[in-house]
């Protein structure tokens, strides 16, 4: 967080970062004994955390059927990052500080000599180069691949819509997660409602070929439209959500590993190979801080933080069809097992 506000005050202009706070809002009294839980569980490390009554909730969030609410809880903290926005103001910081930062050219591989990179063969053409960061996500592995280096990072579709514009929807608006309902997620976007939702099943539409994922633009956005009716449910507790129209549709390919954790460290067997991939649809959240890592075995080799539950070649041992199955079960885990009754809303045990 302190690297998304700080790139928003270093920019002189609205950089796409407001911290308008998470709202978990409960939709039964079971609801709002898990939340407590997941409370009690936060407040060792967010003091800020705060379980809120229906009348606190509703203020905050007008669009709320007070009805419908029985509490919820909320993380004053929760930072809102428009990524496109965010990447603008990177790029300009990096060109300035003498970075020559290319698009549209494609990294094939790694050139490696006697054991250690020495550069990395593009679709422009040869660049020397003593260290290298894998952080293609989607096609890290099979980037990887072509290095021999195994990068267990399973690309899988996941869809959100934004609405129209709405009324009692405004920038200030928190962004709001249902737990009871498919872990349904929304905050504000262009003055309408950006929803996405995880899915119960995994099957071939949420698959994509491994060797060569396809780029982010040609994925269809079929579970969006699953979305769109769990939305229209939704109409009980978000009166406006329940007949709002669809502005647009979009999709991307988070990784997911086997464990739910990144895959952080250098190649083995390749000195200057540096791997960040393994996101599991967190590294907006995450990113800068697996980066900032990353940047110090580029710069020294090394780094003094433990990533060693990061360990790349953690999975060397498992077939491909394990890792597949082992990763498609972390994406699902985060539903609560039954409705109301879960360890935490996320499903997962923290160590
Ligand atoms: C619907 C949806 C909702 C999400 N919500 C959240 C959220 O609320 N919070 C959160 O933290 N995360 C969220 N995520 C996940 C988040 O978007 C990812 O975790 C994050 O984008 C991963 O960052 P990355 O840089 O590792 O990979 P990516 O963002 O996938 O970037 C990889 C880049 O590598 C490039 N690339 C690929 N191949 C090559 C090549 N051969 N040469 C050069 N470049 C290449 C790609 O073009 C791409 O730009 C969400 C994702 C989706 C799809």
């Amino acid at each position: 967080m302190r690297f998304y506000t700080g790139l928003a005050d270093r920019a002189g202009t609205d950089a796409g970062v407001r911290r308008v706070g998470l709202l978990f809002p409960a939709l039964s009294e079971s609801g709002v004994e898990m939340l407590r839980q997941e409370y009690e569980r936060e407040l060792g490390f967010a003091p800020d955390v705060a379980m809120i009554d229906v009348e606190e909730a509703v203020r905050m969030a007008p669009i709320l059927s007070p009805d419908a609410v029985f509490g919820a809880l909320f993380q004053p903290d929760g930072h809102r990052v428009d990524t496109v926005r965010v990447m603008a103001v990177l790029t300009g910081e990096l060109e300035r500080a003498g970075v020559d930062v290319r698009t549209s050219v494609a990294a094939e591989e790694a050139i490696v000599t006697g054991g250690r990179v020495t550069g990395v063969r593009t679709s422009a053409g040869d660049i020397a180069a003593g260290a290298v960061v894998n952080a293609a996500g989607a096609a890290a592995r099979a980037i990887g691949a072509r290095n021999g280096v195994d990068i267990a990072a399973v690309p899988l579709l996941e869809s959100r819509f934004t609405t129209e514009p709405l009324p009692g929807v405004g920038p200030d608006l928190p962004m709001m997660l249902f737990f009871e309902r498919d872990l349904l997620y929304l905050r504000e976007q262009a003055g309408g409602l950006l929803v996405g939702a995880i899915e119960h099943t995994i099957g071939p539409r949420s698959r994509v070929g491994l060797a060569d994922p396809p780029r982010t633009a040609d994925l269809s956005d079929h579970a969006a439209l699953e979305h769109e009716e769990l939305a229209r449910q939704l109409g009980d507790v978000i009166p406006v959500l329940g007949t709002a129209s669809v502005r647009d549709r979009a999709s991307g390919l988070p990784t997911w590993t086997p464990d739910g954790r990144h895959i952080l460290g250098i190649a083995p067997g390749i000195e200057g190979y540096v791997v960040l991939a393994g996101c599991n649809e967190c590294c907006v959240t995450h990113g800068p801080g697996l980066a900032r890592i990353a940047a110090e075995l580029v710069t020294a080799g090394r780094t003094d933080t433990d990533i060693s539950a990061y360990r790349v070649d953690r999975f060397a041992d498992a077939g491909a069809d394990a890792i597949q199955a082992a990763a498609e079960s972390q994406y699902l885990m985060r539903h609560p097992p039954e409705e109301g009754v879960a360890a935490t809303p996320f499903g997962i045990e923290l160590p």
